[in-house]
């Protein structure tokens, strides 16, 4: 059998992919090679848009406890003062949190559940070995864990294999390096007794001391980050007991027990090309970052949601450059939050006492003359490809309309918002006739009127993937356009 894609990794990026492209009629292999889901702490807070995401895929919110809405998180220094805080406030118009803080190994596995409920097909204990490329084609070979050879045949292949890439060696290609390099001592607790300061919020501890980081998460389990100090080996720092006392200042001795600990050195890598013929990448694949804000594992989801809609299009007949946009649209979003997420690594991991001291004052300085609350995580809309009209290629608004989570009314389809069904000239309905798209006409008070007046414009037209593509004459344009370019298909 030939599949339509072979998704390499069946990590949160692979599965998401694997789920979102089954779920959309293709027939999908996922080649894992462990047999079980990576067992250290990583992940642990999403935002909402890559709540949205996932809502598509299912299941989460079906599961409780699965996440705890997070207010956001503080810059405190070594003395507690307050020197920034994010805010992450709850939008009654909107259906999820902008912020939530959760468990990765369960969003793992429940992410693999989806992929194989809509039939994607999952091959554990599959490390891929090799890759063949071929005209029409890729063919894989696959080391199983009993140490069998597997081949597999695929029309395309998508590298989702982490930050050693199998997938990216193979292409030979390099990364940008923002040389960002700091071992963290990363832990999961269990709180077993006694807790007299529960964390409302999650908290960078920027103590040249020692930089530290405390993450609510849901239910009984706490994340604590420490960072490594120069000449410290991480073998000595991952010990039960050197991890209670670095604990102590937040929870009594004997409160908590370790679930599990790992160091990693985190990085701010991207890399330069993310397609190669039949061969593409996404997750940490493409690009890594330090965890300080909490993006690696939402960027690559939003790679995921960018690349399953254009691939299952590309498979239905539409032409291959449409692939091209890929890179275009999601690696400079990648480098700004990769440069911001080093950016507040370089203010947490700031050792020298002098230099956190005046870092301390200027931030103090700063947040007395200007007290409000910043955002989360910077957002910038996605550019770079015709697909996406300047001043565009943002979020689509989040809301109800008639009771129904507006994203299940987009259900994945090209959808036209209008003010007024005259808006759209007779060729405007040829025109998106062609891809099937779905037209809602606005109503006052509701998400639709939201999302023009957002746009300012009686007419946005948005894409499969929820990102719009245009606003006005020049959206319809500029789709009209993207059609005929693309051979774009419903
Ligand atoms: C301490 C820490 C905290 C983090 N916190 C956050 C956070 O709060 N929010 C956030 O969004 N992100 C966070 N991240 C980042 C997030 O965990 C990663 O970005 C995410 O897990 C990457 O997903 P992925 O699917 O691309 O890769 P992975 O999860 O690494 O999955 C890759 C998979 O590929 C498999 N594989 C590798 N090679 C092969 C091969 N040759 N053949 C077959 N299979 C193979 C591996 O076994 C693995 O299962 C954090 C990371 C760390 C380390």
């Amino acid at each position: 059998m030939k599949y339509d894609v072979a998704v390499v990794g069946a990590g949160p990026v692979g599965t998401t992919l694997a789920a979102l492209l089954a779920k959309r009629g293709l027939s999908v292999v996922v080649l894992e090679r462990d047999l079980d889901i990576y067992p250290l702490p990583r992940a642990a807070h999403l935002d909402g848009e890559t709540a949205r995401n996932l809502r598509e895929i299912g299941g989460w919110l079906d599961t409780p406890g699965w996440s705890l809405a997070n207010e956001g998180m503080d810059f405190v220094s070594g003395e507690g003062e307050l020197l920034l805080r994010m805010s992450s406030k709850h939008n009654p118009e909107h259906t999820v949190a902008q912020s939530n803080l959760f468990h990765q190994p369960s969003l793992d596995r429940l992410l693999r559940d989806r992929a194989a409920h809509y039939g994607a097909e999952l091959r554990l204990g599959h490390e891929v070995t090799t890759i063949h490329d071929a005209a029409d084609g890729v063919r894989v070979d696959a080391t199983t864990s009993n140490g069998s050879r597997v081949l597999v045949d695929a029309s395309w292949l998508v590298g989702c294999c982490g930050a050693r890439s199998f997938v990216r060696r193979h292409l030979g290609v390099t990364q940008i390096d923002l040389e960002f390099n700091e071992p963290w001592l990363v832990v999961d607790i269990i709180v077993s007794g006694d807790d007299p300061h529960p964390p409302q919020r999650a908290a960078q501890v920027c103590d040249p001391i020692r930089p530290h980081t405390i993450v609510p998460m849901p239910g009984v389990r706490r994340r604590f980050e420490f960072m490594l100090l120069p000449g410290e080996n991480p073998d000595d720092i991952n010990q039960p007991d050197v991890i209670e006392t670095l604990m102590a200042p937040y929870l009594p001795l004997g409160s908590a027990t370790v679930e599990r600990s790992a160091v990693y050195t985190f990085h701010g890598l991207i890399t330069r090309e993310w397609r190669q013929g039949r061969v593409l990448l996404a997750g940490d694949s493409a690009h890594q970052m330090p965890p300080f804000l909490g993006q690696g594992m939402c960027s690559g989801i939003r790679d995921a949601v960018n690349l399953a809609w254009k691939l299952t299009a590309v498979i239905r007949g539409a032409d291959e450059s449409l692939l091209d946009t890929y890179q275009p649209e999601r690696s400079p979003h990648v480098q700004r939050i990769v440069e911001s997420a080093v950016g507040f690594g370089r203010i947490i991991c700031t050792l020298d006492p002098a230099v956190a001291a005046e870092r301390d004052r200027n931030m103090l300085a700063a947040r007395a003359a200007n007290p409000a609350d910043v955002g989360e995580a910077p957002q910038p809309s996605l550019s770079g490809s015709s697909l996406i009209v300047e001043g565009a290629g943002y979020v689509v608004s989040d809301g109800l309309l008639d009771g129904v989570v507006f994203d299940e009314v987009l259900d994945g389809r090209w959808t036209v918002v209008v003010a007024d069904e005259s808006v759209l000239v007779a060729a405007d309905r040829t025109t998106l006739a062609r891809i099937d798209a779905q037209i809602l006409v606005a109503r006052e008070g509701v998400v639709t009127q939201r999302i023009l007046d957002n746009a300012q414009s009686d007419v946005v037209v948005v894409r499969p993937d929820r990102i719009v593509l245009g606003a006005g004459r020049r959206g319809l344009d500029a789709l009209a356009r993207a059609i005929d370019e693309f051979a774009l298909v419903s």
